[in-house]
């Protein structure tokens, strides 16, 4: 069962529930009221009987006859003794020597009942007649409370005709108003099945309400979704034909080199070290993978201690001079203590990484200024360099996988595969701090790396 038809169902059950209990109400509250009625005008009856009641020298009841009625036509009266015999009744019901209410006249008590008399429905007083404390007779008085019936039985025609009506509207009310606040979904979810047969990611779910409802909102969800599956997707693949492609190269210059010696039929040295250089990006670009995977899957855990960055940063200074050999000078100066709380080795790696950046693209004779500064609650580490810089349109994507400038493209066998910069900065961002680069093209590159400082104790 849709769930429209079960709404619809439920609302008009709901409907037909609240009319069932104000009909039941209305009825009560309407049939009090009318019996009500009928029962002060049997009191006022029996008031102005027994004002001429009299009662002969025995004790014994003496009317001589019932005095005119306002309802003589609508009330029966019967007068009886104290022996259980009629005395006198009502010229209407003159043949009747029934009581009107035999129970009542019984129990000698004064009480309203209804009775039937035949077929008739009777409204009947009873009031015993009293001298002092001794009995001497009863008097009762009836009406026929057939008015009454046939309002009560007119009352529950309206009243069901009116709620059947009520209950029909409100179904087809709600039926409507359902369809139109579920064609939305509708049309989302044939959107989102279109996706998924088309399997075309770029599609958008389409939608004309409005924003800021439960509908609009869902929408909006559905679409930020696709786009970031898209997204997810997309990345996914340029990182597949990226990989194949840096795989592509050296495995290319190894199988040539290995050709080329088979044909020589000896080990030419020239080869062998091509091959050994291969190998070893193809092993580092394994590791930086691994590294990645590692990092993305949050398999890679970091050793928080405290490290003095400092220290670090001289450590880094020394190890450095053997690749900055001749090229470049490496300056290290304006340090301050810093203490943070970091893992040891992989704040050293990228440091390392950027450091070797800061070598690799700085052209002969040009210099790399490393420092490291207090400012304010945290510590920031600085590497420039006076190198070929980055250009304004690459500086946003250096830090995506495999993303290397424009320039740096043309591959030579220390160059890297765009790795570096993106582990760097999973490592920085998972320190809670932050890498960023500044750059001028022509001018030089700094790259800027900011820690939260550790608490003095
Ligand atoms: P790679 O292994 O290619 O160096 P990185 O992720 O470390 O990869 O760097 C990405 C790209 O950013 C590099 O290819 C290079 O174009 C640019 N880059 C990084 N550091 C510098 C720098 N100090 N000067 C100029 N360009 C840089």
């Amino acid at each position: 069962m849709s769930l429209r038809l079960r709404l619809t169902m439920l609302y008009s059950l709901f409907m037909g529930g609240i009319l069932l209990v104000f009909g039941v109400v209305v009825f009560i509250l309407i049939n009090v009221i009318l019996l009500n009625q009928v029962d002060t005008m049997l009191a006022s009856v029996v008031h102005d009987i027994t004002k001429v009641t009299r009662v002969n020298a025995v004790g014994e009841l003496n009317i001589i006859s019932l005095p005119p009625l306002d309802m003589a036509s609508n009330a029966y009266v019967q007068v009886w003794g104290q022996d259980g015999k009629l005395v006198t009744s009502s010229a209407s019901i003159a043949a009747l020597t029934t009581s009107l209410d035999e129970y009542a006249l019984k129990s000698g008590e004064t009480m309203y009942r209804d009775s039937w008399l035949e077929a008739a429905h009777l409204r009947v007083l009873t009031v015993p007649l009293k001298m002092g404390a001794h009995k001497i007779g009863a008097l009762q008085v009836g009406t026929s409370l057939a008015v009454v019936d046939a309002s009560q039985r007119t009352l529950i025609s309206v009243m069901m005709i009116v709620a059947i009506i009520a209950v029909l509207i409100s179904g087809i009310g709600s039926w409507v108003l359902l369809g139109r606040a579920f064609s939305p979904l509708e049309v989302i979810t044939y959107a989102v099945d279109r996706v998924n047969h088309a399997d075309d990611l770029s599609r958008r779910v389409p939608y004309a309400g409005r924003r800021n409802n439960e509908i609009g909102n869902l929408v909006e969800s559905i679409n930020q979704t696709l786009e970031r599956l898209e997204s997810l997707f997309t990345s996914q693949q340029r990182f597949l034909a990226d990989v194949s492609h840096e795989l592509r190269t050296p495995l290319t210059v190894i199988k040539g080199n290995v050709d080329l010696m088979r044909r020589m039929k000896e080990a030419d040295e020239e080869s062998l070290t091509s091959i050994d250089q291969e190998a070893g990006r193809l092993s580092r670009l394994v590791g930086g993978l691994l590294m990645l995977a590692q990092a993305e899957s949050g398999k890679l855990t970091l050793n928080f201690n405290p490290v003095e960055l400092d220290l670090l940063l001289t450590e880094v200074f020394t190890e450095m001079q053997v690749l900055a050999k001749n090229k470049v000078t490496i300056h290290l100066n304006d340090i301050d203590q810093v203490m943070v709380k970091g893992d040891r080795d992989r704040l050293k790696q990228v440091l390392l990484n950027l450091v070797s950046n800061a070598i690799q693209y700085t052209p002969q004779g040009g210099d790399v200024f490393l420092g490291l500064a207090k400012i304010g609650e945290q510590a920031r580490l600085t590497i420039r360099d006076t190198g070929a810089g980055i250009p304004a349109e690459d500086l946003p994507h250096i830090f995506d996988r495999f993303y290397r400038a424009e320039k740096s493209r043309t591959r030579s066998s220390f160059s890297g595969f765009g790795l570096g910069l993106s582990i760097a900065q999973w490592i920085v961002e998972h320190h809670g701090g932050q890498l960023k680069v500044e750059s001028k093209e022509g001018k030089g590159s700094t790259f800027a790396i900011w820690l939260a400082l550790l608490p003095e104790p």
